[in-house]
Order: structure tokens, then sequence, then C-alpha cells
């Protein structure tokens, strides 16, 4: 018999070291308009259309997720903004009990459009993905022009109301340091939260190689060299994997260091990707099938569907791993880029 402790247990996803998961990252597509030198291959092929979760699917998932526990979203890609009817997801997805925070992640290109509509539907939070404001620097980063694209959707974002707008700009050494202090002075100028990225290795290229993490306390050295000493800032959230500063002038600027500071042992997040797989890590080498799941229901009118869902879930949560563990002997690449697991 169930006791209400075990009860309440079942209803929370918490892996074996303790951690409890309230985030789930959903991928909308593995499609995109650039083709990042850290996250997709020049010749990216493309999961056809019907291999991907359609929305009522995206939304019996999160509704099974909410049912344990996930209180966040964040909508992700490959580039989330080539989906069609992006809006009416996210619409779907805030009406969800349970779930308190719908975000996404966007390299801005077709922000100056989709905005408004993204706001008008209950989208609480926008990330914009900005690695450089030099046209030459962002050409060789993202193989695509599209800088002036990605500075309009920035300012339609704002006309449309976004409270809280970050910027997410990733570092490689040899390529981005004269980025970092116009990123700064930009962010500080336009009122944005700047956020540094670690380069990690979800290169579709397999270029990846430690040499070219130029990592967060390098890119302060930068900062600090040209603006003045950056004050830490108190971690609201221990969830957070972003460690705050101060910027002289007054801004934030945050720190994603996931290869020289690992944040596992915190780690509340899963993910979905675009074609309905389970994973607990973005390095998991393991994926639990849910398309397979919602599709086989299908023709019993989904009876128990939810339940198979959540064992599923629960057991992906159950299967994580300590650390990630770049850098050490037993660091194994996931066969997927960042672009097919969804950022
Ligand atoms: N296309 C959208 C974008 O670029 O924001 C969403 C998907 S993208 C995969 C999500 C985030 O992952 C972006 O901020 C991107 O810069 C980051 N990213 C991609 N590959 C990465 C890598 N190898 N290391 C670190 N961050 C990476
Ligand atoms: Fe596209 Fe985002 Fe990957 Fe760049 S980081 S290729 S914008 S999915």
């Amino acid at each position: 018999m169930t006791t209400p402790r075990s009860a309440a247990a079942a209803t929370v996803l918490v892996d074996g070291f303790g951690r409890v998961h309230t985030d789930l990252r959903v991928s909308v597509t593995d499609r995109c308009n650039l083709r990042c030198t850290y996250c997709m291959p020049l010749d990216a092929v493309f999961r056809p259309t019907a291999e991907l979760l359609a929305f009522a699917e995206i939304e019996r998932v999160v509704r099974v997720a909410a049912g344990l526990g996930i209180r966040s979203l964040r909508l992700t890609g490959g580039e989330p903004l080539l989906r069609p009817g992006l809006p009416t997801l996210v619409r779907r997805l805030v009406d969800i009990p349970g779930i308190d925070d719908v975000a996404l992640t966007t390299n801005g290109l077709l922000l100056d459009g989709l905005a408004a509509p993204l706001a008008a539907a209950g989208l609480h939070r926008l990330n914009v993905s900005l690695d450089a404001l030099d046209p030459g620097v962002f050409a060789a980063v993202a193989r695509r022009a599209g800088l002036e694209k990605v500075l309009a959707g920035l300012a339609a974002a704002r006309r449309a109301g976004f409270r809280e707008i970050r910027i997410n700009a990733v570092s490689i050494r040899g390529l981005t340091e004269g980025e970092v202090v116009p990123l700064a002075r930009f962010c500080l100028r336009e009122g944005f939260h700047l956020r540094f990225i670690e380069f990690m290795p979800l290169d579709a290229e397999s270029a990846w190689s430690g040499g070219q993490v130029l990592s967060g306390t390098e890119v302060r050295g930068l900062l600090e060299r040209d603006l003045g000493p950056l004050e830490p800032v108190a971690r609201v959230d221990p969830g957070q994997p972003a460690v705050d500063f101060q910027l002289p002038g007054g801004g934030i600027v945050g720190f994603i260091d996931p290869v020289t500071a690992p944040f596992c042992a915190s780690c509340d997040r899963l993910r979905l990707t675009a074609e309905g797989q389970f994973r607990n890590c973005l390095f998991s080498t393991s994926e639990w099938d849910a398309r397979a799941v919602l599709r086989a229901a299908a023709g019993d009118a989904g009876a128990g569907l939810d339940e198979r869902l959540a064992a599923l879930l629960r057991g992906c949560v159950a299967a994580k791993h300590a650390a990630h563990g770049i850098g050490t002997a037993d660091f194994t690449r996931p066969a997927r880029a960042m672009y097919q697991i969804g950022g």
C-alpha cells in the first residue's frame, strides 16, 4: 500500500543524488537559420517534420511533467522561432496548471516579427544569443549574416514589453576576446542582462578542444581591465547556473562556466528533444523515448499514457549521473550536437 510519504515522493523528480528536478528544456525544432561553429555543421541534415513532436504531444508530456513537479519550461532548438505557430504552443503551455514560468532561448533573427505575438501568448522571459557586435566576428561564429536582424529583434522585444531580456554570449579563445567589453557596454546601455557561457564540447564537427575554452575567469579579467572591478552579487536561486557580478556602471553580468566550474551538483534540469527523447543531461549518452510511448498509445486512445510517460521520466531522472565529467578520463562526448539536443 502507498504511504502518504511515498506518494509525496512519487510526485517529484528526485535523482539518486537528491537533486529535485523542476526545470524542463523543450526543443521544438532542430532546424536553424544560422550555423554557429560550436553547435551545428555547415551541411546539417534535419529531421523530417513528421518525426518532431506535434504541439498536442508536447503539451501532453508537459502536463505529465508538471504533475511530477516541473515548474519552469524553456523553449529552445535549433532555432525555436522557425517552428510555425510557436505563439500557439506558448499559450498552451502557459495555461498548464503547475507551470509557473515559460521562457525562450533564441538567436533573435526572427524576433522582430514574433516578439509581440509571443509576449501576447504569455511568454515571460527571453534569452537572446549574441556572441559578437562586430559583423565580421558575428559571421565567423554564425557562418551566416544576421547581426542587424538580431539587433532589430532585441528592439522589438523591448517594445513588446519583455521585462527581463538576457543576452547569452559564448566565449571562444582566439575569436571573441575583442567582443567582451563592447558586449558589456552595449548591455549596460540597453539594460540587458549579459551572461558569458563557456564553450562546451557539443559542436557538430568535434573540433572542440580545452584550449578553445575562454574561461569565465578570463572573461572577467578582460572586463575588469577596461571597466574596473566587478562586485559579486549574492545568489538568489541556488539552482541558477550563472554566477553574477555587478558592473561598475550598475548592470549585471553573469558567468556560466560549465567547463571550468561545473554546477552539476545543483542541476535541476531535464530535456525533451524535438523528436521526443527525454535526456537527463546535455552530455547524456542515453535517451528515453517519449515519442514511442506517445505514438504507441494512439491506437488504444491513450489509456494509461500519462502513467507510462511518468514512469519513463522517472526512469530518466533515476539514471542521472552525478556530473558530466568534462575533462575526466571517463568523459564521453554525446553522439548528438547541441542543435540536436536543445541548449
Ligand atoms: N538557436 C537558439 C539560440 O542560439 O539561442 C536556441 C538554441 S542554442 C543551441 C541555445 C544556446 O546554446 C545558445 O545560447 C548557444 O549559444 C548555446 N550553445 C550552443 N552550442 C554551444 C556550445 N558548444 N557551448 C556552449 N554553448 C553553446
Ligand atoms: Fe542555431 Fe542556436 Fe545552434 Fe547557433 S547556437 S546554430 S543559432 S541553434
